[in-house]
């Protein structure tokens, strides 16, 4: 039976020597593929309440994007910082060198709604908290977390389980 696994293309030394990535474009640009991602991401949340799924920029908007068609209900963009054009709050996280930063718009999540939070892969989990810390800082209740890709090794998945919050992935590159 095919697997995500097979359409997710390794690219050795990107962005930095030593990096293996994990390129995802790859399962996107197949019809099968895509599909496949789109529906395994939302299966455990069948039968559950969401009422909106936020992507993480930028690959979590392709897939997101496509959950949120799926399941009938709105797309929050979560995106890097200065992009969106209304008032937002924003949220740093630390990278590998540096900080970055996230925003939301303040009126994308009401208070109450049950938010999905979608991105390409889990690796120290720093850009998801900090998308799930401004899903709760507007009063929104993570529903989940779901990822094509987790590599454990980096701890992602523990330090989300330890916020509380429902960590889905599709396969693992340990
Ligand atoms: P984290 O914040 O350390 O969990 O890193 C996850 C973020 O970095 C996600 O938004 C990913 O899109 C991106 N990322 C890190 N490594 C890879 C990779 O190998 N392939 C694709 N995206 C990656």
């Amino acid at each position: 039976m095919a697997d995500v696994r097979d359409y997710i293309r390794t690219i050795p030394d990107f962005p930095h020597e030593g990096i293996l990535f994990r390129d995802v474009t790859t399962l996107f640009g197949d019809a099968r593929g895509f599909r496949m991602a789109v529906d395994q991401l939302l299966h455990p949340f069948i039968g559950t309440r969401i009422d909106r799924v936020a992507g993480l920029e930028a690959r979590g908007f392709i897939l997101g994007g496509a959950v949120a068609h799926q399941l009938s209900v709105g797309f929050v963009p979560v995106r890097k910082k200065g992009k969106l054009p209304g008032e937002t709050i924003e949220e740093a996280y630390q990278l590998e060198y540096g900080t970055a930063v996230l925003e939301a718009h303040v009126d994308a999540v009401q208070p109450g709604e049950r938010v999905l939070i979608v991105d390409d892969l889990l690796a120290t989990g720093g850009t998801a908290e900090a998308g799930i810390s401004l899903v709760e800082r507007l009063g929104g209740e993570v529903a989940g977390c779901a990822f094509v890709v987790d590599l454990p090794d980096l701890g992602g998945r523990r330090r989300l389980e330890a916020l509380g919050v429902t960590v889905h992935a599709l396969t693992a590159y340990e």
